[in-house]
This record gives structure tokens, sequence and C-alpha cells, in this order.
């Protein structure tokens, strides 16, 4: 099966409540997209990483139950599938994954369809080439700013068997250490003067030094990013950091003199997707 260029395969699509970063609290519509390379140790949604031929897309209606449709869509059906989900006025649109910059012509595409909305960009922050050539039809961007430590080897995503996507990214994954520090300065840059914010998972029992080189990229690259520290929920055995150890990571982004503040996942305190 061929999908068009700006198709994109659909986790789900559900109305919530951001519980994350700058616009935590307002009212969005999320639209989550499948596949993702990197292997985050308190990753949260691994049923995304993975295509099928067998994929459905969650629904989540407002006022029925659940209804399970084909997962490529394009923009125009994702944006028919934002309406319907959402409960009353149109909201602010989040874009995230997975990992949604493996299917930039979807992204790019779907700015005009769901106009006027804002759409606003969830990304780890591994394809900053693939960044660049979707950020203009972006109103926000909240990037992840991840630790070496708290990364496995990615996994190239592969297409079920028979399935050929055109509009993926050719832009693979960071490998190594240095490569991560060449696309975490990448993305800074890019976003950096931008309607955007930095997103950093503290897990407990990390060194304070894990840390020091992703603030020293910040105020490097964009030193004026709102700087979100999220203590992570804990799963897969890792731990949430103790009050003195993200007391400790937010007094070394400050020393930096870096726009800081400790956000912990609200989505998950009130229970909500
Ligand atoms: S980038 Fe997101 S979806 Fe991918 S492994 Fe990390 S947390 Fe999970």
């Amino acid at each position: 099966m061929t999908t068009p260029t700006t198709s994109a395969p659909l986790l789900e699509v559900f109305a919530s409540i951001q519980g994350e970063g700058r616009f935590v609290g307002e009212a969005q519509t999320f639209l989550r997209l499948r596949g993702c390379p990197l292997r985050c140790r308190w990753c949260d949604t691994p049923n995304s990483w993975r295509l099928s031929a067998n994929d459905r897309a969650r629904i989540a209606l407002s006022d029925a139950p659940p209804r399970r449709d084909p997962s490529w869509v394009t923009p125009f059906q994702a944006a028919c599938l934002i309406a319907e989900v959402e409960p009353g006025a149109p909201r602010t649109v989040s874009v995230t994954g997975g990992e949604p910059l493996l299917w930039p012509e979807f992204v790019r595409a779907l700015k005009a369809m769901i106009a006027p909305r804002r759409l606003h960009l969830e990304t780890g922050g591994g394809h900053p080439r693939t960044l660049a050539s979707v950020i203009d039809r972006c109103d926000h961007v909240s990037l992840d700013l991840k630790l070496d430590s708290d990364l496995d080897a990615p996994v190239e995503l592969e297409l079920p068997a028979g399935f050929d996507a055109p509009g993926i990214t050719d832009e693979r994954a960071p490998r190594s250490a240095e490569e991560w520090k060449r696309a975490r300065e990448q993305c800074l840059a890019l976003v950096s003067g931008r309607d955007a914010c930095g997103k950093v998972v503290v897990s407990g029992g990390r060194s304070l030094q894990d840390f020091v080189p992703l603030f020293d990229e910040v105020e490097a690259c964009a030193p004026e990013l709102p700087l979100y520290l999220q203590p992570v929920t804990p799963r897969n055995g890792v731990k949430a950091p103790t009050a003195t150890e993200i007391e400790a990571v937010m007094e070394a982004a400050r020393d930096r003199d870096l726009n800081v503040r400790v956000v912990p996942q609200m989505h998950r305190a009130m229970g909500i997707p």
C-alpha cells in the first residue's frame, strides 16, 4: 500500500487539558501520531513506537464511546477528526507522538487545514533538519532536551510489509552523545526567539553533572527559552526525583540565569489523558 505523501499514521485524537510545558492547563486537542525511533527510559507512550498493518486510531468522541478508525489519515481527514472530538469551541491543536517529525509533510499541510486554530508541536528534539522544514508552520514548539543517561539506543521505524510512506522524513535519529549534542544545539538555535519552550524530564538518582551539558547548550544557543523541569512520573523502574534533587537541578539552571520552572505532569495528577 502506498500512502499519500502528506499522510501520517494516527494513534489517537482526543480533547483534554495540556498537562506539560508552557501551556499547562489550557484546553487543547491532541493529535498523537505513531512512530518513534527514540527510546526514552521513562516513555509513557511506548505503544506509539511501532507501526503494524492492522493499526487503528482511537477517536475519543465527547458524547459517545471511542471509535476505531483506519490509522493512516491525510491532513484534511485529521482536521475533520479534530473538529469531531472537540466538545465545544475550536481548541489549539497539539501534534504529539511518538515523534511527529517523522511525518513533516503531514505537519506542514495540517496547519492550513486546522486554521484558525493554533498548531503546537511536541518533539523529542532528535530531528533538527526536519524541524527546520516545519517550524514556520508551528505556532509553538515544545522541545524535549533529553539526558544521554535517559536514552537507550534508537530503533529506526520499520514500515509494515507492503507499505510505502513517501512522506516519512529521511533524517535518522542521533546515535551517539556527540550526535545528540549537535541535534540539541541545532534545535535550540531553531527555536531561539520563537514561541517555544524546552522540557527536561528529571528522574531520581541522576547526577547533577548529567544536566550540565544541557544547561550549557541552552545558555549558549537559546538563553531566553522558557525551560520546564518535569519530575518524572515513575514507571519502568525509573524513580521520581526527591525534592532535594529537583531543587539542585533547578539551582544549576538558575546559576546560568535560565528562565526555569518546575512543573509536574498535571494531566497525570488529574487522571486525564
Ligand atoms: S520521544 Fe516521546 S514517544 Fe519517543 S521514546 Fe521518547 S517519550 Fe517516548
